[in-house]
């Protein structure tokens, strides 16, 4: 059986080119005569994955001097502890809950200070994003929380919240590297590999210098410190050695494709073709409020559990997996991530069309 259209909300397709050429070095990385998955940590040979990796991530996002790069396990879920560990000098942070992983944000939060949430858009399954312009954001808050596209609702911030000179911080594993972003603004960003990036078991904490500090709340682990991480260059202990490496195959892909504007410009592209199909469809329908929609992640429905069961059945069929949608939504969710080809989503929308017409009295 050949590649299907893996349309998964994550672990998610990574670049076919990526794939053969890890396929390709399996056995012998570059003459060393070992896999990467064999290979120290220590290694001169390593030492050169993990830096090339780290500079690529800086060229492409344009990431200052100042902002720290640690490669680092636990998930993204992990971090909905650390950050307010590293961060909660005040043990205040203001949280926006715009989904399910920002609200499990808040909930982690909670245990080590007061987590305040701030605005939420939970009043209508999430389905868009609230004005945050002018939130009562607390004086004494550590930092501001966002999760800036949420992968189960299919919703992302065009604009980021007014932070009134609060430290933002912004878990973004479903939207990274999807389009360019100025790291300036944030204090962390942070996100979990697996969506857009590579395998599972890496998280990429991008972080500014001045929040790197011995400051922690008392009793945080030596392995949730920041600074225990970027003191040693995200080689404290062993890293996730072949996920970063993986890692470091997609940015240079994506530096090759020519970087973020163009990766921008050809998710605004795929993304389109789904969207305006949707709109004109009169069986399926986006669940999300148009001006908050996500480029990667797109839930739709008919409206009829039952129908919605016979597309993901017979999609299936055609090679089109894991369009399921989210337990906590139902219907579809198409994740349309950097590595989906455009060709995926247009015979995608063929078949959407096709069933359509098949199953319209
Ligand atoms: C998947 C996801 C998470 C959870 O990631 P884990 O690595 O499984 O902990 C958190 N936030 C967002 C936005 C996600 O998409």
């Amino acid at each position: 059986m050949g590649r299907v259209y893996n349309f998964s909300a994550g672990p998610a397709v990574l670049p076919e080119e990526v794939l053969k050429e890890a396929a390709e070095e399996m056995l012998d990385y570059k003459g060393t005569g070992m896999s990467v998955m064999e290979m120290s940590h220590r290694s001169k040979a390593y030492d050169t994955i993990i830096k090339e990796a780290e500079q690529d991530l800086r060229d492409l996002m344009n990431i200052p001097d100042n902002y720290k790069v640690l490669f680092l396990q636990g998930g993204a879920s992990q971090q909905f502890a650390a950050v307010p560990m590293n961060l909660m000098k005040n043990k205040v942070a203001d949280y926006i809950i715009t989904g399910q992983w920002a609200k499990k944000a808040y909930q982690e939060a909670q245990k080590y200070g007061k987590a305040n949430a701030i605005a939420s858009s939970e009043d209508e399954t999430f389905s868009y994003i609230p004005d945050c312009q002018d939130l009562p954001i607390s004086e004494d808050a550590d930092y501001v929380y966002i999760c800036e596209n949420n992968t189960i609702y299919g919703t992302k911030f065009k604009t980021l919240p007014n932070t009134k000179g609060k430290i933002l911080v912004s878990d973004v594993s479903s939207c990274f590297l999807s389009e360019p972003v100025d790291v300036s603004k944030y204090g962390i960003i942070y996100g979990g590999v697996q969506k857009n990036i590579g395998p599972a078991g890496v998280v990429i904490a991008i972080i500014r210098e001045d929040l790197i500090t011995d400051d922690v709340l008392e009793g945080t682990p030596t392995m949730l410190k920041y600074k225990t991480q970027a003191d040693n260059d995200s080689l404290y202990n062993t890293p996730p050695c072949y996920g970063i490496y993986i890692c470091g195959k997609v940015f240079k892909w994506i530096k090759k494709m020519g970087g973020l504007e163009v990766m921008k410009q050809k998710n605004e592209d795929k993304a389109k073709v789904l969207y305006d199909f949707l709109d004109q469809s009169n069986m399926f329908k986006g669940t999300v409020r148009k001006e908050d929609r996500s480029l990667m992640n797109v839930p739709f429905v008919t409206g009829d559990a039952d129908l919605d069961a016979k597309f993901v059945a017979e999609a299936k069929a055609a090679g089109f997996e894991n369009l399921k949608g989210h337990r906590s939504v139902g219907g579809m969710r198409a994740s349309i991530y950097n590595a989906m080809p455009k060709e995926g989503v247009e015979k995608l929308v063929t078949f959407m069309k096709k069933f359509e017409e098949e199953n319209t009295k």
